[in-house]
Formats: C-alpha cells, structure tokens, sequence
C-alpha cells in the first residue's frame, strides 16, 4: 500500500487557499514523473515543465489529458522538437517577438494553433527574461499580434521580485496586471487576452490580490527541487 500521501495533501492545502476563478499550475521540474502522478491522482491535470527536453520526457509517463504548460526560456532553435509534441497547452514564456515568430511559423507548417502568454519582465534586481514593459506596450500600439496565423495570445505571465519586501512584490504584480489593461486599451479589438499568470509558491497569494488567474506553484506541492 502507498502510504505517501504529502504530495496529495500540500496540493489540497494550496488549493484550499486558491480563490474560485484562479487556475493551478504545479510546477514539476526536476520532479519524477512518479510525483506528478500522485498530483495527477488528487485532481490536478496543469502541469508546468521549464525545459523542452524534460518535457518530451514526461508526456509518455503521464495520461493524455494531462494539460502541459511550458514555462521556461525557450529558445528559438527548440520550438520544433516542443511543438512536434503535439501536447502543450499553453506556452507561458515568450519572452520576445523573434520567438513569438518562431512559434507562429513552426505552428502553421504543423497544422496546429498555438496557445501563448508574452512574458512580460518588470522585477529589476535580477536578470531574467521577458518584454520590457515599454516593449510591451509598443508590441500592442504597433498591432503586431494581427499578424500572426497560427498563434493565440491568451493573455500576460510575469515574476516579482524575489525579496521578502511584500510591498515591493505587490507592486510588481500591480505593474504586471497593467501591462495587461494596458495592452487591452492600445489594442480594443484583441480577444481572448484573459490569462493573468503571476505568483509562485513563496508570492502567489499577493498575486491573486493584484489580480492573478494563473499561480504556477512548485515547492509547495512537492517540495524542494534537487538541481
Ligand atoms: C520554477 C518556477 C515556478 C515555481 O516556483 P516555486 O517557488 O517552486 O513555486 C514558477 N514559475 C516559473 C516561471 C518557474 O520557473
């Protein structure tokens, strides 16, 4: 009999604290697919991986109506191999318009259409990837998203700061959140621009104050990763 039953019970206290309208990710990087499983078994079916290869890896051990989000740098010469999947959801981190073409190329000779949030970067202590706020607004002024054939732009995914400063957190979630209104006042006919995918293990209950849809949430369902 399997008695370990952590990973089921901090998923069902993170959800416990999860308002009615916000999604679950669980983030299972450098997790064993034997740990997602027990997530799987407790309900959950959005699975966040960070790297194409760990990926392509997992989608055999896991049942087909497993929901992948991809939510790592993806660079541009691994758009193919993630999209020969077949099986991501949704693409949570397209950090730059060269790749948001790459995606759109690559969808319209598979047939498919891809679903992707533009990563927008707004902690500035770090160096992480992302649009800059201001490249954001200018990729929405400009109506660059008309051009695409075979992606979706579904919606905004940002980080905070990493600092136990919650006033400085809050305030990079609020910018994150009006990057998004923004975008939506620069380009009125954009639709489907709904997702807001903000807040981690350690941050996600000020992101869901600040308007969060989407927590994509790792430690606290299955502990600490070994790198
Ligand atoms: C790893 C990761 C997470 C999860 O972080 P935790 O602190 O373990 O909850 C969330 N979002 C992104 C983009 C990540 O890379």
């Amino acid at each position: 009999m399997d008695c370990d039953d952590t990973v089921r019970r901090r998923l069902e206290a993170v959800r416990s604290t999860l308002p009615e309208g916000v999604e679950l990710v669980a983030v299972s990087k450098f997790h064993p697919a034997g740990e997602l499983r027990q997530a799987y078994d407790a309900g959950q079916r959005k699975f966040g991986e960070s790297r194409v290869q760990e990926l392509c890896a997992k989608i055999p051990l896991m049942p087909d109506d497993t929901q992948w989000h991809f939510i790592g740098h993806l660079q541009t010469n691994k758009v193919r191999q993630l999209l020969a999947s077949r099986r991501v959801a949704l693409i949570e981190s397209v950090d730059s318009v060269r790749l948001l073409q790459a995606i759109d190329a690559e969808s319209k000779r598979l047939g498919i259409i891809s679903r992707v949030l533009l990563q927008v970067h707004v902690a500035r202590e770090e160096t992480k990837f992302g649009f800059s706020p201001e490249e954001f607004a200018e990729f929405f002024r400009a109506g660059a998203f008309r051009s695409l054939e075979a992606t979706h732009i579904c919606g905004i995914m940002g980080m905070a700061s990493n600092t136990d400063d919650t006033a400085r957190v809050a305030a990079d979630f609020r910018q994150i959140a009006d990057c998004r209104r923004l975008s939506l006042d620069l380009a009125p006919d954009l639709r489907g621009f709904d997702i807001v995918s903000m807040g981690m293990s350690g941050d996600y209950e000020l992101a869901i104050a600040e308007g969060s849809t989407l927590v994509r949430i790792g430690t606290a369902i299955f502990g600490p990763r070994e790198y």
